[in-house]
């Protein structure tokens, strides 16, 4: 079948780093323009096609291949996919995006940073308490690794932007790479689209 020419919003991240409450604000954003969006949410994920899964390296890179063959089918078909999952692994994320663009789709590559010491006093779900206090092993973060991307397609940096803001820099690059019909509706477009 002809490639309808999807995308994939790949946010990645700590926990508490923003990705899921980006990916929301994202989702309404991108639905109030027309473009048909899926969610693919790490936690939900893990509560139904990853339940088997634990947070072993073997494990995590089996729940992050998943969702990329989820995320992969849907943008090949003309959706437009965020996913949100720490993806902790440089590697797998790297072969996720390789898949995705085999198949015409585009893939970007969303690094969600914020410093460990203000997801700490964030402490969203209450875990990064417990992690700094040896409780928790394997703790992205803590005490287990998180590959920083080396090259994202964008960087939202959540302790200095507020969510819209953080939500309007993706908006600007799905503009520019043609995903979305009208103007995102801010100066920062211009401003952005002059600077490239
Ligand atoms: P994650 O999905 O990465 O585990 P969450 O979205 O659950 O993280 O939590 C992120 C927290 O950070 C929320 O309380 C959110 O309101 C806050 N926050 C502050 N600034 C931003 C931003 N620019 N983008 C996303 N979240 C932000």
């Amino acid at each position: 079948m002809a490639n309808k020419n999807g995308f994939t919003l790949w946010l990645t991240g700590l926990s508490g780093a923003g990705k899921s409450t980006l990916a929301l604000d994202l989702k309404n954003k991108l639905l109030e323009r027309g473009v048909e969006i899926e969610l693919l949410d790490g936690d939900e994920v893990r509560t139904n096609l990853s339940k088997d899964l634990g947070f072993s390296k073997e494990d995590r890179d089996t729940n992050i291949r998943r969702i990329g063959y989820v995320s992969r089918l849907l943008a090949r078909n003309g959706v437009g996919v965020i996913s949100a999952a720490i993806s902790p692994y440089r590697e797998v994320r790297d072969e996720v995006r390789a898949e995705t663009e085999k198949d015409g789709a585009a893939f970007i590559e969303v690094f969600v940073k914020c410093p460990i010491d203000v997801l700490a006093e964030r402490d969203v779900k209450g875990l990064y308490k417990k992690a700094l206090a040896g409780e928790i092993k394997e703790f992205t973060g803590v005490s287990d690794p998180y590959e920083d991307p080396l090259r994202p397609d964008i960087t939202v940096e959540t302790d200095r932007e507020t969510v819209d803001q953080s939500s309007r820099k993706i908006l600007v690059e799905l503009e520019r790479l043609g995903f979305l019909n009208g103007s995102v509706g801010n100066v920062n477009y211009t401003l952005a689209a002059a600077r490239r």
